[in-house]
C-alpha cells in the first residue's frame, strides 16, 4: 500500500515551495508533492486529483489565496487546506478559517516543526470530519431503516413528545385508529383524535407524567375494537406500541361463552348457575331477600326423544327453554344442567311464600301443547324447590335439596311442584333402597298380578277384570303400585313390568277360559314407556299368539296423558290395535287433559271415569255434573262408560240413574289374587 502523503503546494514563489518540501521531508514525512505556481492552475489540480492536504499561498499573482480557497470550498472540495500568509494578521486568519481553511501559517514562522504540526493537525481534523460525515450518513441510513421497520412491523406505533404532540405515527397506527397522519404529525394527538378511548388517554398521560412504562388493554368502543397497548418513556416523550386484539378477545369471549353456556339452548350451564347462585346468596341478606332454587325435570322427555328422534327432542328442549325464560323476571336465571334438567334461580324474592304461585305459573306454561315438526306434543314438568335462607346457605346443598324435592314431585304423579323439607331426605334414601330392590324383584320372582272385577252396573255380572301389579317385598310385604311404579318409570323398568303383566294376564285369562268359566276380558294397564316403544303392536300380537288368547279377550288401558302426548303416533298405534280386535279404554278419565272434544278422534271403546269424581258423586254437585256430562258425551260417541272406585250403594244407584254402563270398585270386590278371583268367577257362573 502506498502510504505516502499526497500534498499539493500552490505558491508562485519557487523558494517558498522548496522550503515547504524541505521542511516536510526534514520532519520525516514520506511525500508525493505536486506543485502549482498560480491560483487558477492550483484550483484545477485540486479539482482533478485527491490530496491529503494542500498548502495555499495567500499572495498569488493571478488572485489571492482566499478567493481560491472559497472557490474550492464552493466546488465541494473538502481537502484540508493550510493557508500560508506573509504575516500574522489575526483578522485575515479569522476570515480564512471562516472561509473553510483548515489552518493557517505565517511564512515567517515556517519550520519543520510548525509545518509538521500543522499538517498533522489538518489531516487529523479532516479525518475526523470525514468520520463525522460518514457517521451522519450512516445515522440517516439507520433512521431510514428504523422507519422502514416501524412501517413494516405488525404493531402499530406512534411517538409523542413531552407535550403530547405526535412526532411519528406508522401506517398500522393510522389504520387501526382511523387517523390521518398529516393531521396528527406535529399536533397534540389526544386533541386531534376525538375517538381515542379514555383508558388509552389516561395510560399515555401516566407514562408522560411519571416517566414510567405502562401496559394495558381495553375496548375501543367507538371503533368496536380491542387494543393491547405498551407505552415506553424516552428522553423526550413516549413511544406507544399497540395492536388490535379484537380477534383474540372474540375467541376468548367465545371460549368463555362455551365454558359458561349450554350449547343447545344457549342458557347458562351449571358452572354459571353456581356462580350466580353464590352471588345471589351473598347479596340476598343485605337486601333482606330470599332466593329460590327450582329444580325442573321434564316428565316423559325420554319417550319423546326415543320415539320422535333426537332432532325433535332438541327442538323441544329449545322451546321449553324459551318458555322457562318467558315465565321469569329479567334478573332471574334459567339454566340447563343437561338432558331435560333445568334449574331456575329466583333471586330477590321479597315474599318467599310467592314461590308456589310463580312455580305453578311455570308448570302451566310448560304444559301448553306445542307443535314439533307436525306433531302435537304435550310436555309437563316436575319441579322441586329449595329456599334460602330457610333451607340453608350453601349453593351445592340448596341445589341438592331442590333435586330431592323434584324427585318427590315425580313420585307424587309428576306435573306438580314440591317444596323441600328435611323429611324428604329420608324418603330419598328409602327410594334408593327400593330402586335397587325393584331391579332384583324380577330375578327373585317377587311381582304378582291381582285381579279386580269389572261388572255390569245393572246386573252385577262380571264382564271383565283389570290386572293390577303388586310387589311382594320379602320384608315390607305387599307394596302397592302407587309406591313403586314412579321408581319403575324413572329407571325405565316399567316397560319390562308391563310386558310381564300383559303376558301373565293373558295366560291367566286363557286358564279361566280353559276352566270353562264364562269368557271375560282382561284389562291391562299400559304405561307411557311401553306404549311409545317402537314394537308395541308386534309385542301384543306375539303375546296373544304365544298365550293363545283371542284378541277380544284383551283390553288395553291407556291414560289421556299417554295418548295425547303425540297424537299422530298414538292414533296410528291405537288403530292398529283396534284392527286386531283388541278393546281399548281411556283410564282415569277427567284427571288429565279432560278433553271430551278429543275423545271423538280416538278409536277407543270405553271411557273409565276416574275414581276421584265417583268418590264425591253423591255429595259434590260439580263432580256429579262432570260425571253426567262424561256419560252423556261418551254415549253420543257410542263409547261405553265404566265408573272406577265405586265403594257405596249410593254411588252405584246414582250411576245406574245416570245410565253408566259398568263399574269397578271395592263395593263389589277389591283386587284379588288369581286363585281368589277364580273362586269369585266360579261362584258367579254357578249363580247364572
Ligand atoms: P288404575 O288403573 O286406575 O287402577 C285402579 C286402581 O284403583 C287400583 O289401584 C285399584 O286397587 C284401585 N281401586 C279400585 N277400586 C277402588 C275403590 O273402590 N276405592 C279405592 N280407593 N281404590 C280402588 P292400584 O292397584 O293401587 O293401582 C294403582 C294404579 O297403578 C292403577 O290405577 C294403574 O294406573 C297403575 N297400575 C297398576 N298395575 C299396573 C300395571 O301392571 N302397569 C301399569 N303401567 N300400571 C299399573
Ligand atoms: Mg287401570
Ligand atoms: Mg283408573
Amino acid at each position: 500500500m502506498d502510504n505516502k502523503l499526497n500534498i499539493l503546494v500552490i505558491d508562485d514563489d519557487d523558494v517558498d515551495r522548496m522550503s515547504v518540501r524541505r521542511f516536510l521531508k526534514t520532519a520525516g514525512f514520506k511525500l508525493a508533492i505536486t506543485e502549482a505556481s498560480d491560483g487558477k492552475q492550483g484550483l484545477e489540480i485540486l479539482k482533478e486529483s485527491a490530496f491529503d492536504c494542500a498548502f495555499l499561498d495567500y499572495f498569488l499573482p493571478d488572485s489571492n489565496g482566499l478567493e481560491i480557497l472559497k472557490a474550492a470550498r464552493a466546488d465541494g472540495i473538502e481537502t484540508p487546506i493550510i493557508m500560508l500568509t506573509g504575516h500574522g494578521d489575526v483578522r485575515l486568519a479569522v476570515e480564512m478559517m471562516q472561509a473553510g481553511a483548515t489552518d493557517y501559517l505565517p511564512k515567517g514562522e515556517m519550520s519543520a516543526e510548525n509545518l509538521s504540526h500543522s499538517l498533522n493537525h489538518a489531516i487529523k481534523v479532516y479525518k475526523l470530519e470525514q468520520e463525522r460525515a460518514e457517521a451522519i450518513a450512516e445515522l440517516t441510513e439507520s433512521n431510514k431503516r428504523i422507519v422502514n421497520i416501524l412501517e413494516s412491523i405488525s404493531d402499530a406505533f406512534f411517538a409523542l413528545d413531552e407535550k403530547g404532540c405526535t412526532t411519528y405515527i406508522n401506517q398500522q397506527a393510522e389504520r387501526i385508529l382511523q387517523a390521518n397522519r398529516d393531521a396528527l404529525l406535529g399536533n397534540n394527538l389526544v386533541e386531534n383524535l376525538p375517538s381515542i378511548a379514555s383508558w388509552f388517554k389516561e395510560a399515555m398521560e401516566k407514562a408522560l407524567i411519571e416517566k414510567a412504562s405502562v401496559s394495558c388493554e381495553g375496548e375501543y368502543e367507538l371503533l368496536s375494537i380491542w387494543l393491547e397497548v405498551q407505552i415506553y418513556p424516552g428522553n423526550d416523550g413516549i413511544s406507544v406500541y399497540f395492536r388490535d386484539i379484537t380477534k383474540r378477545k372474540k375467541s376468548e369471549e367465545y371460549l368463555s361463552h362455551l365454558a359458561n353456556y349450554d350449547a343447545l339452548t344457549d342458557l347458562p350451564n351449571r358452572v354459571l348457575l353456581m356462580d350466580r347462585l353464590t352471588q345471589a346468596l351473598t347479596r340476598a341478606p343485605w337486601h333482606k331477600r330470599s332466593v329460590a332454587v327450582l329444580f325442573c325435570d321434564l316428565d316423559r322427555f325420554k319417550i319423546i326423544n326415543d320415539t320422535l328422534g333426537h332432532n325433535v327432542g332438541d327442538h323441544l328442549l329449545k322451546t321449553i327453554a324459551s318458555r322457562f325464560q318467558e315465565s321469569i323476571r329479567a334478573g332471574d336465571t334459567v339454566s340447563r344442567l343437561g338432558g331435560d334438567e333445568f334449574v331456575i334461580l329466583l333471586t330477590d324474592l321479597a315474599k318467599p311464600e310467592d314461590v308456589g304461585k310463580i312455580t305453578q305459573k311455570i308448570i302451566d306454561r310448560i304444559s301448553d301443547p306445542l307443535m314439533l315438526e307436525g306433531h302435537e306434543v304435550f310436555v309437563t314438568a316436575s319441579i322441586g324447590i329449595s329456599i334460602f335462607p330457610d333451607d340453608g346457605g350453601d349453593p351445592n346443598v340448596l341445589l341438592k335439596q331442590a333435586d330431592v324435592a323434584m324427585y318427590c314431585a315425580k313420585d307424587k304423579g309428576k306435573n306438580n311442584y314440591q317444596m323441600y323439607s328435611p323429611e324428604l331426605e329420608a324418603q330419598t334414601a328409602d327410594r334408593l333402597t327400593l330402586e335397587s330392590a325393584l331391579r332384583r324383584s324380577f330375578e327373585r320372582d317377587e311381582l304378582r298380578v291381582h285381579y279386580q272385577p269389572q261388572i255390569d252396573i245393572q246386573t252385577n255380572i262380571i264382564i271383565g277384570v283389570e290386572a293390577l301389579v303388586r310387589w311382594e317385598h320379602p320384608e315390607r310385604g305387599m307394596i302397592s303400585p302407587a309406591d313403586f311404579l314412579p321408581i319403575a318409570e324413572e329407571t325405565g323398568l316399567i316397560a319390562t313390568i308391563d310386558e310381564w303383566v300383559l303376558k301373565t294376564a293373558c295366560e291367566q285369562n286363557v286358564q279361566w277360559r280353559k276352566l270353562g268359566l264364562p269368557p271375560i276380558r282382561v284389562a291391562v294397564n299400559l304405561s307411557d314407556q311401553i306404549f311409545h316403544k317402537n314394537n308395541l303392536v308386534k309385542l301384543v300380537r306375539k303375546i296373544l299368539t304365544e298365550t293363545n288368547l283371542a284378541a277380544d279377550g284383551l283390553e288395553l288401558e291407556l291414560t289421556e296423558a299417554v295418548v295425547m302426548s303425540d297424537v299422530e303416533h298414538s292414533l296410528k298405534i291405537l288403530n292398529q290395535l283396534r284392527e286386531m280386535g283388541i278393546q281399548l279404554a281411556i283410564d282415569d278419565f277427567g284427571t288429565g287433559y279432560s278433553s271430551l272434544g278429543y275423545l271423538k278422534h280416538y278409536p277407543i271403546h270405553t271411557v273409565k271415569i276416574d275414581r276421584s269424581f265417583v268418590n264425591d258423586i253423591t255429595t259434590d254437585s260439580n263432580d256429579a255434573a262432570i260425571v253426567e256430562a262424561i256419560i252423556a258425551m261418551s254415549h253420543k260417541l257410542k263409547l261405553n262408560v265404566l265408573a272406577e272406585g265405586v265403594e257405596t250403594d249410593e254411588q252405584q244407584n246414582y250411576l245406574i240413574k245416570s245410565e253408566c254402563d259398568f263399574m269397578q270398585g271395592f263395593l263389589f270386590s277389591r283386587p284379588l289374587a288369581a286363585d281368589d278371583f277364580t273362586e269369585l268367577l266360579k261362584g258367579q257362573s254357578n249363580k247364572r
